[in-house]
């Protein structure tokens, strides 16, 4: 799943005056096909070689008076269990909100897994888990019972669209390991009207005598809190042969963003449309059916679902066969999919949606990958196609293992909560992530598309074809996927240049989440729902990635590749867990002392909290170094005397790469111990470690060592590679951020930023930038507040002089993509910071499109939008809403570039007004509610102050629509938290946590301590930013 909804999480330029934490982020010719070698055809794993069950699959062949009959019963069922699911729904929105842990259940796989080599002083807190079972309840474990094995699941599903529910049935034949007289299932908020058990494999329809049903002690038992159903027979289940539960039960059909739900549009002549979709991942297949929801357990899904005559239906495999069903309905069969997971199963319907397709020349034969969208939009579905088509050859060439399924299918859903799910064989998409059209959209909305639709194809083998045996190494998944999309979409677009960018980007968000105290491992036991959500974090996607991108390059990308080649074939169509990965890995190591060292690496990373800086200092020859954790300190005021520190305790094994003016090439050296020592051939006159940023981890240079590097960036920066000088950049200010350098060095280095021109460099300045902003924001219309704002100008006016404003079309298409960005960067950053030509020339551009309606250049236009709200009239922003809530011609794109800019007006009642509309629902979608929390909050301080409010306010609404462990209200718990700058807002949070029983939740517990690192910024560092502002810019000139 990419779990980031908006592009700005991936966004190299979008918002980083807006954010503390801002993250990164052709034509529509058809794809050239290309074909594979026969060598690597060997290597292809199909189904059956890979152990697929053969089960004997009979066709369903119902009569159609039977199906009314059943139609009838069923409705009778629906009218009488409809207060049933109401009343259930409301129990568990009840529950939901509690956020109490569950009990714990010994992890397996988590056992399994390989410990650090060094001790860990301060293993990972278990949360006490308050969640729990009723003591009558036959079943206290978390984790389902292990000695009971789904094999194939016959699903039927009936959805009623206008009416909002659905019924359905679900057979699921199943085998045991031992013998035991007691099922434990989930099934989340749906009524279940009949449950049976059966000896032998049967499917929907089956005639079956009356003997073969196994006797139940009791009626079946629920428990809502962990989402399970127990069912206690009266005969004991015996291995070696196969049951069939099944389940009769009714659902609904809500706007919910999770399980089965709907999703709303207009078409763009203002008909309205209703499809269904799902989102499983993480926990949410139980809500569309009763199934057993753990990863570990794969089976082979048959899908069965009616939809009227005018709509489609898709799901993971291709229809096998569509029959009547009266009514002017349809009956859909799909065929059988190969064993997988139930959350990456998905089923959709959907009314007037188009569609193109590529027969892509894939190792197994000619596939058809095929872009779904509104009919109205599908002209923006190209870009994507072409991405899709493309790099599915690469990853097949890469992997060196094929693309298992007959086809692959591609859709955008207009009510989508994460960025994109990679449902096997039909991947599901925010519009944002999948549509691109050239004459409204930018290139960040394009590198964002290929990113997302990269990331899930990834998926097709990371976590589809083998997954984690349990959700604590979702990092298997998630941070391949985080790496392969950067390396995918490279392949295609080298001109990009986007593997600097994920060098510089990912390594940084990453340790935006790792420098704290509450952070966790890549893996980590996880034993609750919420706990399990909130994996999907920068930990689990952007460390993990980072860690495979240090172990590519101390190992190369061919040994690397061979092992994931034998890792994806041995474990296809099963499950694998950290240590699988390893073992693979090191068979590909090229001498035995690498296999030590990638072995022992993988162990610390994987299991260590954070990450390590290097004190590094240089003695003639003989480079000297130390390692220690990395962490943001607090002062002891805000620090738990029982707290737990391993900063002087944690042990990582590291390969350093370095390089220096006499050795242009990087080295290796294999860091064990806390102290280290090397000596190099020459005398250097400056040095680089960790060159090209492929580690992990930190420099900390001495003062020595850092004057030279700045003496050589200052006299001829270009000396240095671009990677390197945004590296020596990044570590030099986290080493002031962490108190191990002063802040005087920090802008003395970025003041040789004035020549600086590649945009590598001059990101990682607009991050540092965005920091001082964040906190100076508090100290608006000071002298060092203005005197900041000239600063940060002057290391970007060369560029904006240079490029300034494009005028007529010709001029962009000159343009390089990293040149696009970096004028980018330097216009959004001096109208962000005033300057008076650039704003003047956003309002004339403003102006043109309000009156005229004229076009305006689609990199620059959210620049544009922004400006002309902010230092607009109150007319202009009511005529932005209009257009944002009327005009039904604009792409998702557009209409997100609007709702970003409408958030720049911080009048009390304009940010009032968009938070209602945000929970309301209507005018702005649910999934965009954290954008307008996030755009509010860095804005300015009423926004930050109204939002906070509202939240305060709204806690048991916004929870009840938005589940607390969902992205939305993670996100929007973070960014308000992070513009926090004093004692009262800290107290005030932390009442409001321990009001609402949040003290326990990770990311909560995270955004405060970030709340209370700006504190502490502020009356620790902040005074070493003014004394240096105050030496070197003078009153006059600000
Ligand atoms: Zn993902």
């Amino acid at each position: 799943m990419n779990w980031s909804a908006n592009q700005e999480a991936c966004d190299s330029d979008n918002e980083m005056f807006q954010m503390s934490s801002s993250r990164m982020r052709d034509d529509g010719s058809h794809v050239r096909l290309l074909s594979v070698s026969e060598d690597e055809e060997q290597a292809s794993v199909s189904p059956q070689d890979a152990g697929l069950p053969h089960l004997n699959f009979r066709q369903s062949q119902h009569s159609s008076t039977k199906f009314k009959e059943e139609k009838k019963s069923r409705a009778a069922a629906l009218s009488i269990l409809v207060v049933g699911v109401i009343l259930i729904i409301i129990i568990n929105i009840g529950l939901g909100i509690k956020l109490k842990n569950m009990h714990g259940y010994p992890d397996k796989s988590v056992s399994s897994s390989v410990q650090p080599s060094s001790t860990l002083k301060c293993p990972v807190k278990k949360e006490s888990n308050s969640l729990r079972c009723n003591s009558s309840f036959p079943w206290q474990m978390y984790r389902l019972p292990s000695y009971i094995h789904p094999e194939f699941y016959s699903i039927f599903l009936h959805p009623n669209l206008t009416l909002g529910n659905y019924s359905g049935e679900v057979d699921i034949v199943v085998s045991v390991s031992q013998a035991t007289d007691l099922i434990v299932i989930h099934s989340k908020e749906l009524n279940i009207s009949a449950l049976k058990v059966y000896s032998g494999w049967h499917k929907r329809g089956d005639k079956i005598p009356a003997e073969y049903e196994v006797p139940q002690q009791r009626e079946y038992q629920v428990c809502t809190e962990l989402d399970f159903v127990a069912i206690q027979l009266s005969d004991r289940l015996q291995t070696q042969k196969q049951y069939t539960i099944h389940i009769e039960f009714i659902g609904s059909l809500t706007m919910s963003l999770n399980g089965f739900y709907l999703s709303k549009y207009k078409t763009k002549t203002g008909v309205n449309k209703t499809l269904a979709t799902t989102q499983f991942e993480a926990l949410s297949a139980r809500k569309a059916f009763p199934c057993f929801d753990e990863p570990a357990m794969k089976a082979n899904f048959s899908v069965n679902i009616v939809r009227d005559n005018t709509n489609s239906a898709l799901s993971n495999m291709p229809v096998e066969i569509t029959s009547d069903f009266g009514d002017d309905l349809k009956l859909v069969k799909f065929q059988t999919s190969v064993a997988m997971s139930t959350y990456l199963l998905a089923f959709i319907i959907v009314p007037d949606f188009d569609n193109i397709t590529n027969e892509v020349q894939l190792r197994r034969g000619s596939t058809p990958v095929s872009v779904y969208s509104p009919k109205d939009k599908i002209k923006s579905a190209q870009f994507a196609l072409e991405v899709a088509s493309k790099v599915l050859i690469q990853y097949e060439k890469t992997f060196k293992i094929s693309y298992p399924l007959p086809k692959l299918d591609l859709i955008a859903i207009p009510d989508f909560a994460a960025g994109a799910m990679e449902n096997w064989g039909l991947v599901t998409y925010r519009e944002t992530a999948i549509l691109w059209d050239e004459k409204t959209s930018s290139i960040s909305d394009k590198e964002w598309v290929a990113i997302v639709v990269a990331h899930e194809l990834a998926h097709q083998w990371f976590g589809n074809l083998v997954t984690m045996e349990w959700w604590n190494d979702l990092w298997l998944n998630e941070g391949f996927a985080s790496y392969v999309e950067f390396f995918g979409v490279n392949h295609i677009y080298p001109e990009w240049n986007l593997m600097e960018t994920f060098h510089s980007l990912t390594t940084a968000d990453a340790m935006t989440v790792d420098e704290n105290e509450n952070t966790h491992p890549i893996s980590v036991p996880v034993n609750s729902a919420i706990q399990i959500e909130e994996l999907f974090d920068d930990i689990t996607y952007k460390k993990g990635a980072c860690l495979i991108s240090m172990m590519i390059s101390y190992l190369g990308e061919d040994n690397f590749y061979a092992g994931i080649t034998d890792y994806l074939s041995k474990f296809a169509y099963s499950n694998a867990n950290n240590k699988d990965l390893t073992n693979a890995v090191v068979q590909h190591t090229s001498t035995a002392n690498q296999r030590k060292n990638v072995l022992r690496m993988l162990e610390s990373w994987t299991v260590e909290p954070g990450f390590p800086v290097l004190n590094v200092s240089l003695d003639g020859k003989t480079v000297i170094i130390s390692q220690m954790r990395y962490m943001l300190e607090l002062p002891a005021s805000y620090t738990n005397a029982n707290k737990c520190n391993n900063k002087s305790e944690s042990l990582w094994q590291i390969p350093l790469s370095y390089m220096t003016d006499k050795s242009k090439d990087s080295a290796w050296e294999f860091i064990e111990n806390r102290t280290y020592t090397f000596t190099l051939q020459d005398y250097p006159k400056w040095m680089i470690l960790n060159a090209n940023r492929r580690g992990y981890y930190l420099i900390n240079y001495s003062i020595k060592m850092l004057e030279s590097l700045i003496l050589q960036l200052k006299t001829d920066h270009t000396a240095i590679s671009a990677l390197d000088r945004s590296g020596i950049l990044f570590n030099v200010a986290k080493s002031a951020k962490a108190g191990l350098i002063g802040y005087d060095r920090l802008l003395d280095l970025m003041t040789y930023l004035e020549k600086e021109e590649e945009y590598g460099p001059l990101y990682s300045a607009l991050l540092i930038l965005s920091d001082f902003k964040k906190i100076l924001k508090m100290q608006f219309h000071t002298n060092h507040h203005k005197k900041m704002k000239h600063f940060s100008k002057n290391l970007l006016s060369h560029i904006y002089s240079k490029y300034g404003w494009p005028t007529v079309a010709s001029t962009q298409s000159t343009l390089t993509h990293p040149e696009i960005k970096l004028r980018r960067s330097a216009i959004k950053l001096m109208c962000a910071y005033d300057n008076e030509n650039c704003t003047n020339q956003a309002l004339i551009h403003f102006r043109k499109w309000m009156d005229n309606n004229t076009q305006l250049e689609v990199d620059y236009k959210d620049i544009v939008y922004s400006t002309g709200i902010r230092l607009g009239l109150p007319e202009d922003w009511k005529y932005m809403w209009n257009k944002y809530t009327k005009d039904l011609t604009l792409d998702a794109s557009e209409k997100n570039k609007l709702l970003k800019a409408l958030c720049h007006r911080t009048d009390e009642k304009t940010v009032e007004f968009l938070l209602d509309e945000a929970i309301k629902g209507e005018n702005i979608r649910h999934q965009d509610a954290d954008t307008v929390v996030h755009y509010l909050t860095y804005s300015g301080r009423v926004g930050s102050m109204m939002a906070w409010k509202f939240v305060r306010s709204k806690w048991e609404e916004i929870t009840s629509i938005f589940l607390i462990s969902s992205f939305t209200v993670q996100r929007m718990a973070e960014n308000i938290f992070q513009t926090f700058t004093d004692e009262s807002e800290i107290a005030g949070a932390e009442k409001f946590m321990e009001m609402h029983n949040l003290t326990g939740i990770r990311y909560f517990k995270r955004a405060l301590e970030k709340a209370k690192f700006n504190v502490h910024w502020i009356e620790t560092y902040q005074p070493q930013v003014f004394e240096w502002l105050d030496k070197n810019i003078a009153d006059s000139e600000i």
